[in-house]
């Protein structure tokens, strides 16, 4: 079995964690390799910089801790069907040939 093989066997739980600089998203229904819609909620902590009128900037922000609720696709819609691939220096496909809905 290919590293691409063994990547497309992850569970749908698994798209809930940001991929990591070897992996990416791919919608397994469409073959979607770029677009996704992504609803995440972080806890930070952040420096506010207040100017002596009251108007802030925000100079430095440190997620403390991040959860991703969901990943949607954009192009078809599929909510479930997004998976977490290899890159493609890593053998994950390179193009984004059909899913198994299709194009
Ligand atoms: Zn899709």
């Amino acid at each position: 079995m290919t590293a691409v093989g063994i990547a497309r066997l992850v569970s749908v739980a698994d798209s809930l964690v940001i991929p990591d600089d070897r992996s990416r998203w791919r919608c397994a229904h469409c073959g979607n390799l770029t677009r996704f819609d992504v609803v995440r909620s972080s806890r930070v902590r952040e420096f506010w910089h207040l100017d002596m009128a009251g108007a802030s900037t925000i100079d430095e922000r440190e997620v403390l801790a991040e959860t991703v609720e969901s990943v949607t696709c954009r192009w078809c819609g599929a909510a479930d069907r997004v998976e977490v691939v290899s890159r493609p220096e890593f053998g994950g496909p390179s193009d984004e040939g059909p899913g198994d809905g299709g194009p």
